[in-house]
C-alpha cells in the first residue's frame, strides 16, 4: 500500500474573468506603451498574510502570467516600529506556496543585496532596480533598500520648492488640516527658504532632533478638498532601527511617498491596490510628476478588498487573537491566514480558485463562507486519496471470523481518477466504526446498524447485528455481529443490496492518531465589525479526539490530502504531527454542516 498523492488535478479553475483592471492592462499591451508589463505585491512585513491578501496577489501575478510579464515581491517596510523579519519570512514563504506551479515564473526577485543603479535617461539621471529570475541569489525587493534614492528625491524636492520642513508638532498637524468640509491652515513654517529646508532637512538625517520635533512636508494646498493633498508628510523622526536597514536612518518616508516612488525605481507598469487607496492616487501622481522623472511613470489602480463571512483579516484583530491566545498562533488552522489555511490542508489552487471565482471589482461586498468552502471542496474532491478512518469508535465483533483471521478486501484510491488505483485492506474478527452509525433506538428512516438490521462494511461486505453487550452503566460496549461474507465483491451475493454503507477499519491492523476537528472560528457572519470581537469566538471551534485509522496513514506527508471516507478531507498536522504520534486536521467536512443539520447515511 502506498500513500502517495495522485496526480490528480481539479477541473481547471474557472478562467480568470477579464474585469476593468486587465481590460485596462490589455489596452496598454495593444498600444505598446511598455516593453513589459511589471506588477508588484506590496505587503508591509507587520503580520502574516491571509486570503484578503490572496487576492491581491492572485490578481498582481495574474496579471503577470497572462502578459508574459513580471511581478515583484516587495516589502514596503518604511515603518520600523512594527515591523519584523519574522514576518518577511513568512510572507515571503506564504507568497511562494499561493504561486507554486502557476506562476513562480513571473516571480519578480533582485538579486541579493542589490540597491537601485544609477544611469541616465535622456541626458537625465536616474535609478532604476530590474528583476532577476528567483535563484539562490536573490531576494524579494524592499522599499526600505531605496531610502537612499528616496531621500534623494524628497532634497529634489525641496530644491524644487515643493517640500519644506515643518516644526509644528504631530498634534498641531493634525489641527492645522482642517476637516473635509472646511479648509486647513498654512503652516507657519511654509515659507521657509529653499537653504533653510536643505539644512534643517540635513540635521534632520544627522538626527540633531528627537522623534516628532519637526516633518517634511509637500507644500501642496492647504484648503484641497482631497485632505491628502493639504501638505502631507513625507518624512518624519523616528529614532528606532529598521529590520532590513539597520541602524542607518533616523528619518523614514511615509508610505504615500515611499510607495510611487518604490513603484518608479523597480519600473512597475501597473501599481494595483485597494480601493482606500484612491483618494491618496492624487498625491501618487502629484509626487512623481513634480520630480519630473525621466522614464514613463507607473500609475496607480484599485478594486474592492476581499471580505470573507465568519472570518476576520484585520491585521490588528489577528494580532490580538494570537497575543490573546485565542488561537494558538498565526498558523493555527482556524486562521484565514495563508499559513493556517496551508497547515489545515486548504491546497493553494483552492485559493486562486476563490480568487477567479469572486473576480475584481470597485464595489465592497461580504463573499459567503460557503464559496470559498466550494473552491476547497472542488480541489479536494479531485486530489484527495480516500482512505477509511473511525473517528468515535465503538468495537464490532465479527463472530463467524476467528481471531487471527484477515479477509481480503479491495478499496479504491480515488474514484475521481480516470483509472482509478485501488488497496487492499483487512477485514478482522474485531473491527471500529463510528458511534453514531449505530442506533440501539432508531429514529424512523434509520439505514445504519441497529439490533437485528443490516448494514453493508464499505468495501467488505454486510453485517448483521446479533447482539448489543453493555458495562454495568448501560454504555454499549461492543457489537456482536455476523458477516455474510457472500456479499463481498466478486462473490455470489454482491449484489445483495441493504440501504445503509458505513466505514470501518480493522481494530489491530489500524493505527491511532490525535484527528483535530476545526470548525468555524466565529460564530456570526461579520465578527470583525465591533471591538468586542472575541465575545463571538465560537467555543467548538476545535475538537480532538483519539481516531483509528487506516494503517497506510502513518507514511502520510503534511500538506498531502486525504477524504476519509464519509467524513471529510484531512491532512497530517505540519507542526505537531511525529511517526508513532501521528496528529491530523480536518480541512473540511464534505457538506456544508452549517446550511442545514448535517447529512448522514
Ligand atoms: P495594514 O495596511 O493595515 O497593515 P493590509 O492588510 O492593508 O494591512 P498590506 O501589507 O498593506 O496589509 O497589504 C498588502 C497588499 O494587499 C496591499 O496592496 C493591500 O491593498 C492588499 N490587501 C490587503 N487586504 C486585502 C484584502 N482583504 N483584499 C484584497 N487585497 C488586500
Ligand atoms: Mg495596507
Amino acid at each position: 500500500m502506498s500513500a502517495e498523492p495522485t496526480a490528480n488535478a481539479a477541473p481547471e479553475a474557472p478562467p480568470a474573468p477579464s474585469d476593468f483592471i486587465r481590460d485596462i492592462v490589455a489596452r496598454d499591451v495593444a498600444e505598446k506603451r511598455h516593453a513589459r508589463i511589471v506588477t508588484r505585491f506590496p505587503p508591509e512585513p507587520n503580520g502574516y498574510l491571509h486570503l484578503g491578501h490572496a487576492k491581491s496577489i492572485c490578481l498582481n501575478f495574474g496579471i503577470a502570467r497572462e502578459n508574459h510579464g513580471v511581478c515583484h515581491l516587495r516589502f514596503d517596510d518604511t515603518n520600523p516600529v512594527k515591523e519584523d523579519s519574522e514576518y518577511v519570512e513568512s510572507i515571503t514563504r506564504d507568497v511562494r506556496w499561493l504561486i507554486e506551479g502557476w506562476a513562480d515564473h513571473c516571480l519578480g526577485f533582485k538579486p541579493k543585496g542589490a540597491a537601485p543603479a544609477a544611469g541616465t535617461v535622456n541626458g537625465r539621471p536616474d535609478f532604476h532596480l530590474a528583476a532577476s529570475a528567483p535563484g539562490a541569489d536573490a531576494e524579494p525587493f524592499f522599499a526600505s533598500d531605496y531610502f537612499e534614492q528616496i531621500h534623494g528625491y524628497a532634497v529634489e524636492l525641496i530644491k524644487r520648492g515643493k517640500a519644506y520642513v515643518c516644526d509644528l508638532s504631530p498634534q498641531e498637524t493634525e489641527a492645522y488640516r482642517g476637516a473635509p468640509d472646511h479648509p486647513g491652515k498654512d503652516s507657519p513654517f511654509r515659507q521657509r527658504s529653499v537653504e533653510e529646508n536643505l539644512a534643517r532637512f540635513a540635521r534632520m538625517r544627522a538626527g540633531d532632533f528627537p522623534d516628532g520635533a519637526c516633518s517634511l512636508r509637500a507644500k501642496i494646498d492647504m484648503a484641497s478638498p482631497n485632505i491628502w493633498l493639504r501638505d502631507p508628510l513625507l518624512y518624519r523622526i523616528r529614532h528606532t532601527a529598521h529590520h532590513h536597514a539597520g541602524q542607518k536612518w533616523c528619518i523614514y518616508p511615509l508610505y504615500d511617498f515611499a510607495h510611487c516612488l518604490s513603484d518608479y525605481l523597480e519600473g512597475i507598469t501597473h501599481s494595483v491596490c485597494t480601493l482606500e487607496f484612491e483618494v491618496h492616487r492624487p498625491l501618487y501622481e502629484w509626487i512623481l510628476q513634480s520630480l519630473e522623472l525621466p522614464r514613463t511613470l507607473p500609475h496607480q489602480y484599485e478594486f474592492a478588498k476581499l471580505n470573507i463571512s465568519y472570518m476576520v483579516f484585520s491585521k490588528r484583530r489577528l494580532l490580538q487573537l494570537v497575543n490573546d491566545g485565542a488561537v494558538a498562533g498565526w498558523d493555527d488552522p482556524r486562521l484565514p491566514t495563508l499559513a493556517g489555511a496551508r497547515r489545515r490542508g486548504v491546497p493553494a489552487a483552492a485559493i486562486r480558485r476563490l480568487a477567479a471565482t469572486v473576480g475584481v471589482t470597485k464595489y465592497e461586498s461580504v463573499t459567503d463562507v460557503a464559496l470559498f468552502e466550494h473552491a476547497v471542496r472542488e480541489e479536494l474532491n479531485a486530489a484527495a486519496t480516500r482512505r477509511l478512518a473511525v473517528l468515535h469508535t465503538v468495537k464490532v465483533v465479527l463472530t463467524n471470523i476467528a481471531p487471527g483471521d484477515a479477509v481480503t478486501c479491495r478499496a479504491v484510491d480515488n474514484p475521481q481518477d480516470p483509472s482509478p488505483r485501488a488497496r487492499e485492506i483487512a477485514l478482522t474478527r474485531e473491527v471500529y466504526i463510528e458511534q453514531d452509525d449505530f442506533a440501539e433506538v432508531p429514529p424512523p428512516k434509520y439505514f445504519r446498524l441497529k439490533p437485528g438490521g443490516e448494514v453493508r462494511l464499505k468495501y467488505a461486505c454486510i453485517i448483521r447485528c446479533d447482539e448489543v453487550v453493555k458495562d454495568a452503566g448501560g454504555h454499549v460496549t461492543e457489537l456482536r455481529c455476523t458477516a455474510d461474507l457472500a456479499t463481498r465483491a466478486g462473490h455470489p451475493d454482491a449484489d445483495r443490496k441493504v440501504k445503509g454503507t458505513i466505514h470501518w477499519v480493522s481494530a489491530d491492523r489500524s493505527i491511532e492518531a490525535e484527528v483535530r476537528l476545526y470548525d468555524r472560528l466565529f460564530t456570526v457572519p461579520e465578527p470583525g465589525a465591533t471591538d468586542d470581537f472575541q465575545r463571538h469566538l465560537n467555543p467548538r471551534s476545535l475538537e480532538s479526539v483519539r481516531a483509528r485509522l487506516e494503517p497506510s496513514l502513518a507514511a502520510a506527508r503534511p500538506g498531502e490530502p486525504f477524504q476519509f471516507e464519509r467524513l471529510g478531507y484531512f491532512t497530517p498536522d505540519a507542526k505537531d504531527s511525529r511517526p508513532g504520534a501521528l496528529v491530523f486536521n480536518r480541512t473540511i467536512t464534505l457538506k456544508d454542516t452549517w446550511a442545514k443539520p448535517a447529512g448522514k447515511g
